[in-house]
């Protein structure tokens, strides 16, 4: 049986590196119908925090990349390593080294050369020779990463190790430990690095890469995986697209590229935006209404409804919608002087708006958008001109935008009250004869 973990040391926040590498794992697991298994590797005393594990296992659970059977925590078995570590000192392959009165315990590097085939890299060698003597137990009786790593990729029978290319020159120490005790070593996979978008490792510097950020920003976990999934995997058709069930369907190890892929925000909000197209509706209004929880109860739930609805086609993430339709959550400043101007080069502008306005007050409510909009065409025609020299003054007068979705649409959403008083600070802002 295929068996593959994620092994992430509680040091820092789940990253998008760390996501993608268990995705990878994740995949290649259920698309053998084998296990995915999950290993916190908190043997650095220093820097291992529970906050970072409980980051850890909630990004996972809100990702949906369910793990098999309990968790190992290294530092739970610190007996057993040390146990193991004695094994090699007593076989002379290890020795203990005294420093300042403590013992930690290094292993013997063997002078030899060791080949192994990468299923990404292919062979791959390394000359030992050149490789340090190397801590296993280190001197606060903790195991080193090195160590404790190999000693449970054995113990919990990994067959795949899949893990991020930086750690390709651990893999031939780790090899050699597996010898030592007579083990079968699992087979090896490593990833390319991301890369940000000049081209070096990416890191702070080039955005947030912190998974929490995404969710805070709330960016869909099943498009996140999607995208991560395009980070140096592909499909055998251009298929850009893929639910989770598919990603487990089509997953190989075959398809993973050698060359570092490139983390590219804007590719992956165009992932974001087709998931949130894809979403049932009552599924999109829950979920949108979820991510806005505070700012939906600004409006009546009909209203709501048809904001969001609205604006589902252009909105990168729920959040976007505050960006794109600040206008509707928020006063909206003073109007742009030079479209003003533009505007009212337009003789006849004024008259039409307040005919506009007059005509406004009348309507009982702003609930029935055929009607605003066969009002507003009807004072075009009254005044006899073309209804486009009301609707894009319109539109700017009550959003500050020049671009919008339906204006009549918006009209409702925002009610009769707003959209006066917005007509009626626009006139204001017209400029003097
Ligand atoms: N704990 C290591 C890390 O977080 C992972 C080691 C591995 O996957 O083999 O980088």
């Amino acid at each position: 049986m295929i068996r593959t973990r994620f092994a992430p040391s509680p040091t820092g926040f789940l990253h998008i590196g760390g996501v993608r590498t268990a995705l990878f794992s994740f995949l290649y697991a259920r698309r053998q119908q084998g296990e995915f298994l999950l290993r916190i590797e908190d043997t650095d005393r220093e820097r291992s925090k529970p906050e970072f594990e409980k980051d850890i296992l909630n990004a996972l659970q809100w990702l949906g990349l369910r793990w098999d059977h309990d968790v190992l925590y290294q530092s739970r078995r610190l007996g057993h390593y040390l146990e193991l570590a004695r094994d090699l000192v007593g076989r002379g392959l290890a020795y203990e080294e005294v420093n300042e009165g403590r013992t930690a315990v290094k292993f013997r590097m063997p002078k030899t050369e060791i080949v192994f085939q990468d299923a990404v890299r292919e062979e791959v060698r390394f000359d030992t020779a050149l490789f340090d003597d190397l801590v296993i137990i280190k001197s606060d009786g903790f195991p080193t990463f090195m160590f404790a790593c190999a000693v449970d990729d054995h113990d919990m029978e990994i067959t795949h190790v899949i893990r991020g290319e930086d750690h390709l020159s651990n893999t031939p120490r780790q090899i050699l430990l597996f010898q030592a005790f007579g083990w079968k070593p699992p087979q090896y996979a490593h990833l390319p690095l991301i890369l940000g978008s000049d081209g070096t490792p990416l890191s702070k510097r080039h955005g947030a890469v912190a998974l929490t950020a995404y969710r805070e920003e709330s960016f869909l976990p099943e498009a996140l995986l999607n995208y991560l999934a395009l980070l140096g995997w592909s499909g055998e058709s251009n298929q850009e697209l893929y639910r989770l069930e598919e990603l487990v369907k089509k997953f190989s190890l075959k398809r993973i590229t050698k060359s570092g892929a490139r983390f590219d925000r804007e590719k992956l909000e165009w992932v974001n935006m087709q998931h949130i197209k894809n979403l049932a509706e009552p599924d999109y209004l829950a979920k949108m209404t979820a991510a806005l929880e505070n700012e939906s109860k600004q409006f009546d739930p009909e209203v709501w409804k048809r904001l969001v609805l609205l604006y589902r086609p252009r909105i990168k993430t729920f959040k976007d919608l505050l960006n794109q339709a600040n206008y509707c959550f928020n006063e909206i400043g003073p109007y742009d002087r030079e479209q003003i101007n533009r505007f009212f080069t337009d003789e006849r502008l004024k008259s039409c708006l307040e005919k506009w306005a007059e005509n406004a007050k009348g309507l009982p409510s702003f609930g029935d958008i055929a009607q605003l909009e066969a009002m507003t065409r009807n004072v075009a025609d009254d005044q006899k001109v073309e209804a486009k020299i009301l609707i894009h003054p319109l539109r700017f007068a009550l959003t500050g935008l020049t671009a919008s979705p339906g204006l009549f649409d918006l009209m409702s959403v925002l009610g009769k009250e707003v959209c006066l008083k917005r007509v009626g600070q626009f006139l204001e802002s017209a400029p003097a004869k």
